[in-house]
């Protein structure tokens, strides 16, 4: 389902998803993630659909993406629909490209690393690039990779209301940059692939780590230029260790253990600021997901800060 137009979502018409990339098994910071975005769809009688972000190739850790999936199943995360792997998706990636290929918006870039890092000043998410390239016209053969391709920002303001952090504003032109499409390795970028998916599968709600709430302006400046509908976002709480690193493979996040599910769970929902009662302990996942579904309630999340941290490391 492609929703072409902003007309306000029925809540029957709900569809979310949950979205990890395969670079280690899942630890408590994605639980939450998957946690929020499958608590928020249940309550609102949606669907909750996963997507295996495995674009990027080197990043994989080989059978990443099916502990995840065991894991997912093993906490009665249960997904609607069949899993989707974005390496299976790549005609459509290129469908988009083309299409702002035609508007003119994309051009092709040569500049390394290092001629960006020594020409750019450093934004919110890294260097912004200051459009060396942007006369550059794109070649005949698109197939041919060597170059990166980038989208032509502009300079008019984004804004978005989050449900939690509420009015959200960015200009892409001055705080990001022309951003890269598809790499010169010829891999479609997280912010092509995520946009085009998220339309693709119709999904009107997107609820995921504060932590990409910098990407969410790009996605809806893409979304604006290919005619999608923007979904409704949603930006977690992010779990931090206890010296305020974000809990990833490379801060060294302990894998969720199966013994552990009960307790990892009731952890994840009283992060994400809900009062599970005590019994709750004493019962079993059926039990847990019964009066989870039930009793969501999004102003419970705590929303003013952007992380909290916890002891969650192995
Ligand atoms: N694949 C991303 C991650 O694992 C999440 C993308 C998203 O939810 O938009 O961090």
């Amino acid at each position: 389902m492609l929703l072409k137009d902003n007309v306000p979502i029925a809540q029957s018409m709900y569809r979310g998803r949950f979205a990890p990339s395969p670079t280690g098994p899942l630890h408590f910071g994605s639980l939450v993630a998957a946690v929020g975005s499958y608590l928020d769809a249940k309550f609102n009688d949606g669907k909750w659909l996963v997507r295996i972000e495995d674009l990027d190739r080197q990043r994989e850790v080989s059978g990443a993406a099916d502990d995840i999936l065991r894991t997912l199943e093993a906490l009665g995360l249960e997904w609607d629909d069949e899993v989707v792997y974005q390496t299976q998706r790549l005609r459509f990636y290129q469908q988009a490209l083309d299409d702002l290929i035609k508007q003119k918006l994309i051009y092709p870039c040569h500049c390394s690393r290092k001629e960006i890092a020594d020409s750019s000043v450093v934004g919110i998410n890294g260097p912004i690039y200051p459009g060396t390239c942007s006369q550059n016209a794109l070649p005949l053969t698109q197939t041919i990779h060597g170059h990166a391709l980038r989208v032509r920002t502009q300079s008019d303001c984004i804004v978005f209301a989050d449900v939690l952090r509420g009015k959200y504003s960015q200009n892409l032109k001055q705080e990001i940059g022309d951003f890269v499409l598809r790499r010169a390795d010829g891999i479609y970028t997280y912010q092509l692939a995520v946009v085009v998916d998220d339309a693709l599968q119709g999904i009107t709600h997107v609820v995921r780590g504060a932590d990409l709430i910098d990407s969410t302006p790009r996605q809806i400046f893409l979304q604006q230029l290919l005619g999608y509908a923007t979904p409704c976002y949603m930006h977690l709480p992010i779990v931090t260790n206890n010296v305020g690193e974000k809990l990833s493979k490379q801060t060294r996040a302990s894998a969720i253990q199966f013994q552990n599910a009960l307790t990892n769970l009731i952890q994840a929902i009283q992060f994400l600021g809900q009062n599970p009662p005590e019994e709750l302990k004493q019962g079993n996942i059926a039990s847990f997901w019964q009066w989870a579904k039930k009793n969501w309630r999004v102003e419970k999340i705590p929303h003013n800060c952007n992380t909290i941290s916890g002891d969650y490391m192995s």
